[in-house]
């Protein structure tokens, strides 16, 4: 198993959720050992690493600051990238968010899959996980275990018709998350549209990027997936997962958990070392089997130039 990076780059642009500020994200290769690596370019390319340590503050989005400089809302294109095992990558960006395109991960599959994959000379580093490590606040909990591949159970329940009680299992492989999860929106109900941008976050927010749902209905169906709720939700679960840093040997159970206990289970589980290791081998069949698929897909679409 080797390292990845893209063959070639990608971009794209757009409005963010919650500022509603503008901007482009230009997906570009890396080397080995580089990780995933945003770079402000409007700020003299200041790197910011997608890594744990870099968390900053966490509500509705998940956001990242070093030095002062914060990239918000990271979460949908960082579960594109890690679900599709692209190790190395600079996104290279020029505002202060990522761009919430149409509130899923699937314009970002997209630029992926123009992209491409690279394979590297180096070979990959696992993150795998030895021993258990759970984190709680209230019914509200997540847990991390060991496991010979990458698998997820994410569990929501909220009091609507439309919701209720939803949960997606399974393990995350580029396949799995294009089919499964990548298409899978945003939402938000409408009573706390109001709460939400007298406290400035939103600003982005519309009928085109995030399904609103009402008192017992939604404003603007349909829904792609009877449990796109669920769905999103492990969508941003595998995309705070991402700031791991490398590739995860574990299986993570969520239940109604967000991007503050995902994030804190990845910070704990990195400041104690003591919880697992870092690995090149891995025995698990399955994870060849998902590289192989994705391969084979990519290798179905064809080159072409710039972006
Ligand atoms: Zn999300």
């Amino acid at each position: 198993m080797f390292q990845t990076t893209i063959a070639r780059e990608s971009c794209t642009a757009g409005v963010g959720l919650h500022t509603g500020v503008g901007g482009r994200v230009r997906l570009v290769p890396a080397p080995s050992e580089t990780g995933i690596v945003f770079r402000r370019v409007d700020l003299d390319n200041f790197p910011i690493e997608a890594q744990g340590h870099n968390v900053a503050r966490v509500s509705y989005a998940t956001s990242l600051m070093k030095q002062g400089v914060l990239l918000s809302t990271t979460e949908h294109l960082l579960a594109a990238i890690y679900s599709c095992g692209i190790d190395n990558i600079f996104i290279d960006m020029d505002s202060i968010e990522v761009p919430i395109l149409d509130g899923s991960a699937e314009p970002f599959m997209q630029m992926l899959e123009h992209s491409g994959v690279r394979k590297l000379r180096r070979k990959r580093r696992y993150l795998k996980v030895l021993k258990a490590l759970e984190v709680s606040e209230g019914d509200r909990r997540i847990g991390i275990y060991p496991a010979e591949e990458f698998r997820v159970r994410c569990y929501v329940d909220f009091p609507h018709p439309l919701v209720g009680q939803q949960e997606v299992e399974m393990v995350v492989g580029p396949d799995t998350f294009r089919h499964l999860l990548a298409r899978a929106r945003t939402f938000c109900f409408e009573r706390d549209i109001t709460p939400l941008r007298a406290m400035g976050l939103i600003r982005g927010g519309s009928l085109e990027n995030a399904i609103v749902l009402t008192q017992d209905g939604i404003m603007n169906g349909p829904l792609r997936f009877p449990d796109e709720f669920g769905r999103h939700k492990a969508l941003d679960l595998i995309g705070d997962l991402a700031l791991a840093g490398l590739p995860l040997l574990a299986r993570v159970e969520a239940h109604k958990a967000g991007h503050s206990l995902h994030t804190q289970l990845v910070s704990r589980l990195l400041a104690d070392p003591s919880l697992w290791t870092i690995t090149t081998a891995t025995t698990g069949e399955a994870v060849h089997a998902e590289e192989q698929a994705y391969q084979t897909v990519l290798s179905q679409v064809p080159a072409t130039p710039g972006d």
